[in-house]
């Protein structure tokens, strides 16, 4: 990516074909579905990329098995085909997990759900995804490339207990094993990011578009606020298109709002919690959880450790610094508690987050759990084109059809390349080469969330062995991970480093309370982006606060005075 400076230039009184406002995913998808059909594109974001719903997701590039309940078939359907899609284009950083819904003796076993598995099996089938056999005879066969799941089915109690070690107390008869896959979100938009940049697009953060220029009634581009000079840029452009999610409607509200026909935003939170391995492990598999009233969760391994998530409830407090509720995070430890026959608190975790989902209100009192999860598109009045509901795992067909939308009135010939655009470069951890002091955990994360440009942070351990050591010790993070995102990703503080382009704050937040991992970082940091002493230093002291304002640490900040 361009350094914040190259893209302030680049950006600051020129003209684009398109500008996007958001750098989550759906405005990292627009931009490299725009950007590779020939648009020049320029994409604004006020924080950090990925810094709202899409850093807070479940992290599963999924169908959706419970969306089938409300008989939701097209998007089930949009979304397992795009699964696979991903799984084949970005095949470091989308990857299959086995899924398990255990069944115990004394319980019937769930017959709706076979058959809602079966109808998964078979909305799944795709051209992408074609049969094993089929791949194999097929010229191009190469398994590794093309995943395709295997159907679901049912496993015996020794196989469940061979997967999930921790259901050996509560001695299940067998499960169902189906699978979906996981990714790390931010790790996934920042991909995007970057291949929409390499087809030309212009990206920088820190920019908070506050007004959206007019000419004769149009929408004409941006005027923006940027953060470390607090200068108003303009941005003109043929296009706008507004990719800010839940805050879709702070854009123009004269027309996001009160424009008949425009769909409302219903907001709602969904809480996640972290714990060790040691304190529970699901093995390698993710388990499905029963939580009460027909619901369930899930625990999932990701990074090491079990994620745990996550509720889904109307949510009427700030959604621009979303926090996991306390009562939710009892729920979560309740129902995994009863489940595992574990005792977890707030003591045992080792992050939490929330994210605000940008659902689309139909004007029914549905609650939030029930509300589609399908993507809108809109044009209001001045052309503005407004693109938001959705998921990270339909980012890819939601940008198409918002292009397609600016293709069709334009009458251009410009057909979406997106389907055949590998997302960053597949690298394994056997083709990296390990300098001294990189272990193979190490490797092992950094090809899968860096893929073949894992080499430049390895380089950098080699040019100065200080950036091979650990920013928290005993996780693989790496310093030198720090100066990479300064220089490549335009990360331009600690919690961008702690949160984002690495996830520790999610993952060790415990360990984030000792100031070492954050003074490191800001020195990192600072050493890249030319600090003085006194800027690291407010750099480091800022992060308690960001921290706090994350609420990842609820055992730090009890979870009780959160929202
Ligand atoms: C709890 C939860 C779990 C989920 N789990 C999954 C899952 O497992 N799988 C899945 O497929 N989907 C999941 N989703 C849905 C998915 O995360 C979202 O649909 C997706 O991330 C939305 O991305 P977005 O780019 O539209 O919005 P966002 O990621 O919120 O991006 C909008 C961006 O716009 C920026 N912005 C706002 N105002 C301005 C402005 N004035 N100027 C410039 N920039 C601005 C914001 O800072 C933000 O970065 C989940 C959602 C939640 C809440």
């Amino acid at each position: 990516m361009l350094s914040r400076t190259a893209a302030i230039e680049a950006i600051a009184g020129q003209h684009f074909e398109v500008v996007v406002i958001g750098g989550g995913i759906t405005g990292a998808g627009v931009a490299l579905d725009a950007a590779s059909r020939g648009y020049s594109v320029a994409l604004l974001e006020r924080g950090d990329y990925a810094e709202g719903t899409s850093s807070r997701s479940s992290k599963m590039v999924h169908g959706g098995l419970r969306y089938l309940q409300n008989l939701d078939l097209g998007l089930v359907r949009e979304a397992l085909l795009e699964r696979q899609l991903m799984v084949q284009l970005a095949p470091h950083l989308v990857y299959p997990t086995p899924f398990l819904v255990p069944a115990f003796p004394d319980e019937r076993r769930q017959r709706g759900l076979g058959i809602g598995l079966n109808m998964y099996d078979v909305m799944a089938t795709t051209r992408v995804g074609r049969s094993r056999r089929e791949m194999r005879s097929s010229k191009d066969a190469d398994e590794d490339y093309y995943w395709s799941p295997d159907r679901h089915r049912t496993i015996d109690r020794d196989e469940v207990l061979q997967m999930v070690p921790a259901l050996e107390s509560r001695d299940p008869k067998n499960a169902y094993l189906f699978y979906d896959c996981q990714t790390d979100d931010v790790r996934l938009t920042l991909t995007v990011l970057g291949e929409a940049e390499r087809f030309g697009a212009v990206m920088l953060n820190g920019a908070e578009v506050t007004e959206v220029l007019e000419r004769g009634g149009r929408a004409a581009g941006v005027a923006c606020v940027e953060a470390g000079s607090g200068e108003r840029l303009e941005v003109t452009a043929d296009n706008v298109i507004n990719a800010t999610g839940v805050f879709a409607d702070r854009i123009r509200p004269e027309e996001t709002i009160e424009e008949e026909d425009v769909p409302r935003i219903s907001p709602s939170r969904g809480t996640h919690v972290l714990v060790a391995r040691e304190r529970l492990s699901t093995g390698s598999a993710a388990c499905i959880v029963p939580a009460g009233e027909g619901r369930a969760i899930f625990a999932l391994p990701w990074y090491g450790r079990t994620l745990i998530g996550t509720t889904d409830n109307d949510f009427e407090g700030d959604i621009d610094h979303p926090r996991p509720g306390g009562e939710d995070v009892a729920y979560l430890l309740d129902a995994v508690n009863e489940f595992f026959g574990v005792s977890l608190g707030a003591g045992d975790l080792v992050g939490a987050y929330a994210g605000v989902r940008p659902l689309i209100a139909t004007g029914d009192p549905k609650k939030s759990v029930d509300i589609s999860r399908r993507a809108e598109l809109y044009e209001t009045s001045s052309g503005m084109l407004t693109i938001t509901g959705g998921k990270l795992t339909t980012w890819r067909r939601m940008a198409k059809q918002t292009v397609d939308r600016l293709v069709e009135r334009e009458g251009r010939e410009a057909p979406c390349h997106t389907a055949e655009i590998p997302l960053g470069m597949e690298a394994r951890p056997e083709d990296l080469e390990a300098p001294d002091g990189v272990g193979e955990k190490a490797l092992e994360q950094l090809a899968f969330r860096y893929g073949h440009a894992a080499r430049q942070v390895l380089d950098l351990t080699r040019e100065d062995p200080k950036l091979a050591e650990p920013i928290v010790p005993g996780r693989p993070d790496l310093l030198a991970e720090a100066v990479i995102a300064a220089r490549h990703e335009q990360a331009r503080t600690v919690a961008d480093v702690l949160l984002r382009r690495t996830r520790l704050g999610l993952l060790a937040a415990p360990q984030l309370r000792d100031d070492g991992p954050a003074r490191a970082v800001a020195s990192a940091l600072g050493g890249e982006l030319g600090w003085s002493r006194r800027e690291v230093k407010r750099a480091a002291e800022a992060w308690p606060a960001a921290a706090a304002e994350a609420g990842i640490d609820p055992a730090g900040s009890p979870v009780e005075s959160l929202q």
